[in-house]
C-alpha cells in the first residue's frame, strides 16, 4: 500500500472497501449486436503504478452514475467496490480479477502525480500463445508487430445486415506473418493512406482480439474491447522501429495493399445475375482448352440424399483438409502436424432435378451448413443411430434451392458427373414437385467414409467414430460471446468467412485427389 492506495496486485474478493489509485488505459462499450446495439456495460482497463492491469466493469444499471466522470486515459481515486473471480470467457487481460462498480462506488478524477502511472501497458502474445488460442476464446489477444499489408474496407453480408472488415498482415517481433481482420468500427480506425512508402516501419498494436483460422491460416479477429494503435510511444514500439529502421532494401518497410478477398457472391439475386442454366445444359457442356473451371447458376429441388459416402467427414480445424487416424492421435497431412481439435465438416451428396432432368452436386462444410441449419458437429454429435442420415438432413428433400456450381475438368474432360456447389441460396421462387420419393437415405453399417476412393479408403473413418471427437471440444464455445460482448454478429460474420475458406480448399483438395 502507498498513501491509502491498494495496488491492484493486493485486492481480492475478500472485501468491498478497497481503495485504489488508476488510469483507465481502455474503455469500450459492451453491446448486444443482436438486439439493435442495445447497451450493456463499460467496460474498462485499469492500470497502477507497478503496471498491473484489471478488468473494470460499469453495467447499465449504475452507468448513469458514472457515465460523465470516467474517460480513457485519466486516473482517479476509486473505492468501495466489488471484486469478483471470474472465469467467463472473453477476458481482456490475464487477471481473472474484476472490478464490479456499484451504487456506493465512489470515483474522484485525481491527476496530482499521474506521471507515476504508465498511459498504457499490454500483455502481447507470442506466435506459440497466439497458436494455442485458436478457437479458444478463454483471453482476448494483444498482439504488436510490423505493419506489412493494408486490404480495403470491404462489406460482409450476413442473415440481417451487413458490416465492414479490412484486412491487415503484420510480422510478429518472432518473424511470423499473421492475418488480422478489423470489423466494424475498428475497420475505420487506419486507412490505407496512413502509410508513406518512405517512413515505414509502421509498428501496430491490436489489442482483446480472438483468435480463428482462415485458409489454413491462423486470423485474428476484432471484437468490441479491440484498440488500434499505430507507432505507440512506448518502449516495445521503439524497440520495433530500431530494429527495422535499418532496411537492405528500400522496399521493406513499404505497407503493401491487399487485394480483396471476397468474391463469392452474396444474395441470391446477385447468383441470378450470372450465367443461369438448366442441368440438361451443364451436362452437356464440353471441355474447352485453357478454361480450368467456370461457374454456373442453375435452379433445382433435391429429390434424393446419396448417402452412400456417407455425410461427414473427419476434417482439420486448421485448414478443413481430411485428418488421417493415426494410433491415438489424428494427422493432418496438409498442417504436416497432429490435429489437436479434429471436427466432422459436412460432405454431402445430393441428387437435385430440374424440368431438364437430374444431377449428382456435393455440398461441403459451410455450404451444407448453411442449408441445414446446424453444423457437422452439432449433427454428428446428436445422432444417436451413426448409420442413419440425421433428419435435418433427410428433410432438405423437396427443397428448392438456387445453386451455383464449379464445372471444372474433373467434370468436362475426366467425365466425373458430381458437381461442386460453391454458393447456395434458398429459392424465393415456390415450386414443388409433388410427392418426392426417396429410397436411398439409410447408409449401410459396413460402410465407411469415402470408401469409394482407393487412395484414401485406407484411412477412413467410421462415422461411429464421430460420436468420440465431440468429447475433445466444445466447439460452441462461440455462445459465451454473448455473456461480455453480445457478439453474436462477429460470430455469425466469422462463420460467413470461414464458409469461403471452406469451399476453396475443399476445391483444392479435391484437385490433389484427382492426380
Ligand atoms: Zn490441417
Amino acid at each position: 500500500m502507498s498513501k491509502g492506495y491498494s495496488f491492484l496486485d493486493q485486492i481480492s474478493d475478500a472485501k468491498e472497501t478497497w481503495r485504489i489509485r488508476v488510469r483507465i488505459c481502455r474503455m469500450w462499450k459492451a453491446v448486444n449486436k443482436r438486439s439493435g446495439n442495445n447497451f450493456i456495460s463499460l467496460d474498462m482497463i485499469f492500470i497502477d503504478e507497478k503496471k498491473n492491469l484489471m478488468h473494470a466493469i460499469v453495467r447499465k444499471n449504475v452507468f448513469q452514475k458514472f457515465s460523465t466522470i470516467l474517460r480513457e486515459g485519466g486516473t482517479f481515486i476509486i473505492s468501495n467496490f466489488k471484486v469478483i473471480v471470474t472465469n467467463k470467457g472473453y477476458r481482456p487481460v490475464s487477471n481473472d480479477l474484476n472490478i464490479i462498480f456499484l451504487l456506493t462506488t465512489s470515483v474522484k478524477e485525481c491527476n496530482e502525480e499521474s506521471e507515476l502511472i504508465p498511459m498504457h501497458a499490454f500483455e502481447f502474445a507470442t506466435y506459440d500463445c497466439i497458436n494455442n488460442r485458436l478457437n479458444d476464446n478463454s483471453y482476448l489477444t494483444d498482439i504488436i508487430g510490423k505493419l506489412t499489408a493494408v486490404g480495403p474496407i470491404e462489406q460482409v453480408h450476413f442473415h440481417n445486415g451487413s458490416t465492414n472488415i479490412r484486412n491487415l498482415q503484420i510480422l510478429l517481433p518472432e518473424d511470423k506473418e499473421l492475418q488480422i481482420s478489423l470489423w466494424d468500427e475498428s475497420a475505420e480506425t487506419i486507412t490505407e493512406n496512413d502509410f508513406k512508402e518512405d517512413e515505414g516501419p509502421y509498428i501496430i498494436i491490436v489489442t482483446s482480439t480472438t483468435v480463428k483460422a482462415f485458409k489454413g491460416k491462423l486470423n485474428l479477429n476484432t471484437t468490441s474491447a479491440t484498440k488500434v494503435y499505430v507507432n505507440l510511444d512506448i518502449t516495445e514500439v521503439f524497440e520495433l522501429i530500431d530494429r527495422y529502421k535499418v532496411v537492405e532494401d528500400e522496399y521493406d518497410n513499404v505497407v503493401r495493399s491487399i487485394p480483396a478477398r471476397d468474391k463469392k457472391p452474396k444474395s441470391e439475386s446477385e447468383l441470378i445475375l450470372q450465367t443461369t442454366m438448366s442441368l440438361a445444359e451443364i451436362k452437356a457442356l464440353e471441355w474447352v482448352e485453357g478454361v480450368k473451371e467456370r461457374f454456373f447458376t442453375c435452379y433445382a429441388d433435391i429429390v434424393n440424399i446419396e448417402t452412400e459416402f456417407g455425410w461427414n467427414y473427419i476434417s482439420c480445424q486448421l485448414c478443413k483438409r481430411k485428418v488421417k487416424q493415426q494410433n491415438n492421435m489424428f494427422w493432418c497431412n496438409s498442417c504436416n502436424s497432429e490435429s489437436q481439435f479434429p471436427m466432422p465438416s459436412y460432405k454431402l451428396q445430393i441428387q437435385v432435378k430440374d424440368h431438364t432432368g437430374t444431377a449428382s452436386f456435393v455440398l461441403f462444410d459451410k455450404d451444407a451448413e448453411k442449408i441445414i441449419q446446424k453444423t457437422a458437429m452439432e449433427l454428428s454429435s446428436k445422432n444417436q443411430e451413426p448409420n442413419k442420415v440425421p433428419q435435418e438432413i433427410q428433410s432438405l428433400l423437396g427443397k428448392s434451392y438456387t445453386f451455383q456450381i464449379k464445372v471444372d475438368d474433373y467434370n468436362v474432360k475426366e467425365g466425373w458427373k458430381v458437381y461442386t456447389v460453391t454458393s447456395v441460396f434458398k429459392s424465393e421462387s415456390n415450386k414443388h414437385l409433388g410427392n418426392v420419393v426417396a429410397d436411398n437415405i439409410q447408409i449401410k453399417p459396413s460402410e465407411t467414409l469415402f470408401s469409394h476412393d482407393e487412395t484414401i479408403a485406407n484411412d477412413s473413418i467410421a462415422t461411429s467414430d464421430i460420436k468420440l471427437l465431440t468429447s475433445l471440444k466444445d466447439v460452441t464455445d462461440d455462445n459465451l460471446i454473448d455473456d461480455v460482448f453480445g457478439n453474436t454478429q462477429l460470430k455469425d460474420l466469422t462463420k460467413k468467412r470461414t464458409s469461403k475458406q471452406t469451399s476453396n480448399n475443399t476445391g483444392s483438395s479435391q484437385n490433389k485427389k484427382k492426380k
